[in-house]
């Protein structure tokens, strides 16, 4: 039997693996608090642990991290790792320093498969989901490597936030996800409150049910337009799950999410859905239907995208709009960009095993409207 790698588990599973090794239950608390507090990835490092099971243990199970491909810093302080996950795929994780937090953003899946006509990720095409393990070690990795370079006392946490906007759609690998996110919550693991974990959708329905009854951590939305005829461009998900059914969850999520709104993601495309008119719309759509919070994000270009970035008054006019009719709206600062680590940005290396890039390739170019004349798609 190959060996087990102890990233892939929560505790729960931990604590059955353990059993199955003869083992106490308690044990598994030990253990996980070896591997997530302490970053250890030798089981002789574990000392207060009997040596008969740091024996059985070091036959079956490893805790293997990921390996780094490459790291680059930016002007600001933004590190992007690139991640070599075999077989030819890569995926990017990035860490944002601010004043008093640290934000890790984790990939799920090498590529994606919903193909939005602003992501370079969806440009590439989907090779595969990523296992619990391959999720976890970007924490675990980024974790305990900034903790020793920043000569952080143990305990000291240098990862205080987690969001879930790397390279994937999550919601699409809901089976490794889950695991992944209870050990990010765990106390005996990085203790992150729920409301410090955010899982970013571009609206995968029956999931967002699934994530507010298994284990609900901020909901964050990729909205990007006012009506289904351009989000169905935009993000060719909206056909399967349409505007009004997209709403009506975000709604039932509230009733269990760790905050009292939804954070809807809108990617600023000049010309395409940034006019006053569309923010109008917008304010149409959400009004007494959900309660929420708007995120501006101001498209980061890539070559193939055939988009451009709406200007910073155009952003500055849209807000005006959403936050004169009541709703809290705040403009997304863009951080590594000078190492294309910002949203949007992230490609890694994907064997586009499912053919997305060439049925991207043939989708007809999206209209481009005058953003003086207003017109809507
Ligand atoms: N698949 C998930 C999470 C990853 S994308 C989702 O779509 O929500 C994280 C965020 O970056 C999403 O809101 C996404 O729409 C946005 N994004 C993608 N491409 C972008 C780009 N080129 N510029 C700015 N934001 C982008
Ligand atoms: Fe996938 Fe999200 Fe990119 Fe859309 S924006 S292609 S869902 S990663």
């Amino acid at each position: 039997m190959p060996a087990v790698n102890l990233l892939d588990f929560d505790l729960h599973g931990l604590a059955a693996f353990c059993e199955q090794l003869g083992e106490k239950r308690f044990r598994a608390t030990q253990l996980f608090r070896w591997i997530h507090q302490r970053g250890a990835a030798d089981f002789s490092q574990m000392t207060d642990l009997a040596k008969s099971l740091r024996s059985k243990l070091a036959g079956k199970a490893t805790i293997t991290p990921l390996s780094v491909a490459s790291e680059q810093t930016a002007g600001d302080g933004t590190i992007k790792w690139l991640f070599d996950v075999g077989a030819g795929d890569a995926v990017e994780t990035v860490f944002i320093p601010e004043a008093g937090r640290g934000t890790l953003c984790i990939s799920s899946q090498a590529g994606c498969a919903v193909g939005c006509r602003f992501c370079s990720t969806g440009h590439q095409g989907f090779s595969r989901n990523l296992t619990t393990a391959e999720i976890v070690a970007q924490l675990w990795f980024a974790e305990h490597e900034l903790r020793l370079r920043l000569k952080r006392p143990e305990g000291d946490r240098v990862i205080t936030n987690v969001v879930m906007m790397g390279m994937g759609e999550p919601l699409q690998n809901y089976a490794a996800l889950l695991p992944a996110l209870k050990v990010m919550l765990d106390d005996h693991a990085y203790g992150l409150s729920r409301r410090r974990v955010t899982v970013s959708t571009s609206g995968v329905v029956p999931m967002i049910d699934r994530l507010r009854d298994d284990c609900p951590v901020a909901l964050a939305v990729s909205l990007h337009a006012p009506n289904d005829l351009l989000r169905s461009d935009l993000v060719p998900l909206n056909r399967k799950y349409p505007l009004h059914e997209l709403l009506d969850a975000c709604h039932r999520y509230l009733d269990k999410a760790p905050r009292d709104f939804v954070t809807f993601e809108y990617c600023m495309l000049d010309g395409v859905n940034d006019t006053d008119e569309h923010a109008l719309q917008l304010v149409a759509l959400v009004h007494g239907r959900v309660s929420c919070k708007f995120n501006l994000i101001p498209f980061n270009p890539f070559p193939a995208s055939g988009l451009s970035r709406s200007s910073n008054d155009r952003v500055t006019a849209f807000a005006r709009i959403l936050m004169d009719s009541g709703l809290v709206t705040t403009v997304r600062k863009t951080r590594g960009d000078d190492i294309a680590a910002a949203c949007g940005q992230l490609a890694g290396e994907v064997q586009d095993r499912t053919h997305v890039k060439q049925r991207n390739l043939s989708r007809a170019p999206i209209k481009i409207h005058s953003a003086r004349a207003g017109t809507l798609a």
